[in-house]
């Protein structure tokens, strides 16, 4: 099991849980096209820090809770580590894209 990070990072991207990952397990990338950020299932410990970092709500505990973005992030993970930390967008700023929503 292990955390997943879902379509709503999609073009958004805060980056506020890489910054506050115990372990280091989230590196950024893009997938098809757009801005995203993966979780490596190898790396992750499951502490949870991650989860109420998002304001879009885009991570899910389990990978059961979403398979499909499960396998991308493992597929994603190798060629996004190494990829360059990205600057963490405060929470409060509104998210890009007119269908997410600030969640916290
Ligand atoms: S659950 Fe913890 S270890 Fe796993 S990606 Fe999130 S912050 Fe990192």
């Amino acid at each position: 099991m292990t955390h997943v990070i879902t379509k709503n990072c999609l073009g958004e991207t805060y980056a506020r849980c890489a910054a506050i990952c115990p372990v280091d397990a989230i590196h950024p990338g893009t997938y098809q096209g757009e801005p995203f950020m993966a979780i490596d299932p190898e790396t992750c410990i499951d502490c949870d820090a991650c989860t109420a970092e998002c304001p879009i709500g885009a991570i899910v505990a389990t990978a059961d809770e979403s398979p499909e973005w499960a396998k991308i992030n493992a597929e994603l993970t190798p060629q996004c580590k190494g990829n360059a930390a990205l600057t963490p967008r405060p929470a409060d700023d509104p998210p890009r894209k007119p269908d997410h929503k600030l969640v916290r």
